[in-house]
């Protein structure tokens, strides 16, 4: 047999209300910087990144919700495959964060527990502005068995350790 591995992709989704930060996430994964000016999402379908670790080698497909916030009836094709769905709220939004779980059901709704469910906290830079705890986000996660973060895509915060703890979730275990 030789050594040339299969590559597996996964769909990632990204979800949560608007101007939590989504586009923002993916644009300092992907290109390691943050545009103030950039407020429209992503013109294309998903972008993807291969990731390496070990002998693996696993590609993970971004995709961006492009405005799907308001056309909510557009969610469960989007969601239909996805690997794991990234939820993210504004740490300084109490509203997004009570949304979240509206998401999380949405989820569960399409894909059971055939899904790595992230729920991401982000903008943790603005401290004085801060309406949600880090326990209430660890809550909420526990409660719907999904994984938790806090990030800032302003300051470059969490962002590699929140797609490594991704990737080691989705590597095959040998
Ligand atoms: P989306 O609608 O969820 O895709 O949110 P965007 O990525 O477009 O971001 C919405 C607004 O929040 C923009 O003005 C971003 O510059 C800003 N933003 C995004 N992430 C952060 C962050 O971590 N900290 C701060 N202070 N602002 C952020
Ligand atoms: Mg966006």
């Amino acid at each position: 047999m030789g050594t040339m591995k299969h590559l597996e992709n996964y769909k990632l989704v990204f979800l949560g209300d608007q101007s939590v930060g989504k586009t923002s996430i993916i644009t300092c994964f992907m290109y390691g910087n943050f545009d103030t000016n950039y407020q429209a999402t992503i013109g294309i379908d998903f972008l993807s990144k291969t990731i390496r670790h070990e002998d693996s080698t696993i590609r993970l497909q971004l995709w961006d919700t492009a405005g799907q916030e308001r056309f909510k009836s557009l969610i469960p094709s989007y969601i239909r495959d996805s690997s794991v769905a990234i939820i993210v709220y504004d740490v300084a939004n109490k509203e997004s964060f009570f949304n979240t779980s509206k998401w999380i059901e949405d989820v569960r709704a399409e894909r059971g527990n055939h899904v790595i469910i992230v729920l991401v906290g982000n903008k943790t830079d603005l401290v004085n502005k801060r309406q949600v705890s880090i326990d209430e986000g660890d809550n909420k996660a526990r409660e719907f068995g999904a994984l938790f973060i806090e990030t800032s895509a302003k300051v470059g915060f969490n962002i590699k350790p929140l797609f490594f703890q991704i990737s080691l979730h989705l590597l095959p275990l040998d």
